[in-house]
């Protein structure tokens, strides 16, 4: 099968399209031919050796969506001919196949397209675990997704308006903004705009917000706590360097900042997540948007492309 494979830390140019053997399901594994692959900026920091250590070659990616092709012993969860979406994988999902454990994979509803389900596993699960888990988000509370327009924050959009919340996100082009209000933010700000924060406490009266989730905190956590409303909490999502901050700006509010990481979340609550996430995609309260399907041989410029701005929905590679 084809695949893509790295063998140094380096540049986009080091995501090399290669024929590697076919996986084959062991015990209590699942071999999935894949339709779509989702890509995160997460896999680029692994790929320039700034996220940990790897060992080579690899095939990057967790995320994907397609038919079970075959199953190992022991697996009762899935069976061949199942649509499915995955949440992690043995083998990396940069790939045509990918080889799951039974706790990787979760049904696809039929009005979910592979491409959508492969926008599901890190965007989906992160928003959820960021707005409900880590920030408490409750019905009636205000939510400020700040960085609204990509994989994580338009799920965070969906995920806190369905919640019952008032939800307020930022975007830096029109295009992201527009998409943003489409997807249930009651307002939206141009966080490149220079009284975007100053729009925000109007909106809420001068309280500030209940609940922040931050995808660029080493620009923006020193403001949050300006902003964030009393009690209030930051989720600390994205980070891409050091900042400097003032605590009294946040022990005035007695506000709390929380730090988090997908790839911690426990087993058996990312089972429970999973599940409550299955509900929204069939209910349609969910309904991931992809920016761009570009084909596998194409890793190289999906990869530039996620880490660009202007932001608008999931970049999406089909193998
Ligand atoms: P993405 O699709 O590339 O979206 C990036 C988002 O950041 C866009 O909405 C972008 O908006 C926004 N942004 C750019 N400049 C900003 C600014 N000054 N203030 C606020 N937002 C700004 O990436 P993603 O998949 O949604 O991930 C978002 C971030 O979370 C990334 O840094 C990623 O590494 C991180 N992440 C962390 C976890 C975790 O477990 N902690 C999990 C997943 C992702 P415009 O393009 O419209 O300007």
């Amino acid at each position: 099968m084809k695949s893509i494979r790295v063998h140094q830390f380096g540049e986009p140019d080091v995501l090399k399209v290669e024929d590697i053997p076919d996986p084959v399901a062991g015990p209590g594994q699942i071999a999935v031919g894949l339709c779509a692959i989702g890509v995160n900026p997460v896999e680029t920091y692994i790929r320039k050796g700034i996220a940990g250590p790897a060992q080579f070659p690899y095939t990057p990616g967790t995320d994907g969506a397609g038919i079970v092709e075959s199953i190992g012993d022991g697996v009762t969860r899935a069976k061949p001919g199942d649509r499915v979406y995955l949440s992690g994988s043995v083998s990396g999902t940069y790939a045509q196949r990918a080889l799951c454990l039974e706790k990787h994979v979760f049904r696809l509803p039929d009005n979910i397209s592979f491409a959508q389900g492969a926008a599901v596993g890190v965007p989906y699960v992160t928003a959820y675990r960021a707005v409900l888990v880590r920030g408490s988000a409750k019905p009636g509370q205000t939510v400020f997704i700040h960085g609204a327009s990509g994989g994580v924050g338009l799920a965070a959009v969906q995920i806190a308006r369905a919640a019952g919340c008032t939800v307020i996100g930022t975007a830096g082009t029109e295009a992201g903004r527009k998409l943003v209000r489409e997807q249930g933010a009651h307002d939206v700000l141009d966080h490149s705009a220079s009284d975007y924060l100053k729009q925000l406490m109007d909106l809420t009266a001068g309280a500030g917000v209940n609940v922040i989730i931050e995808m660029l905190a080493n620009v923006n956590l020193a403001k949050d706590l300006t902003i964030v409303a009393k009690f209030g909490q930051i989720v600390v999502v994205g980070s891409r360097g050091p900042i400097e901050i003032n605590p009294r700006d946040g022990m005035t509010r007695e506000a709390d900042i929380h730090t988090m990481r997908v790839f911690n979340a426990p087993d058996g609550e990312l089972q429970s997540y999973n599940a409550a996430l299955v509900a929204g995609l069939e209910n349609g309260t969910l309904r991931p948007i992809i920016r761009t399907e570009l084909p596998l041989s194409a890793a190289p410029k999906a990869h530039e492309l996620v880490m660009q701005s202007g932001a608008c929905g999931k970049i999406v590679l089909v193998p």
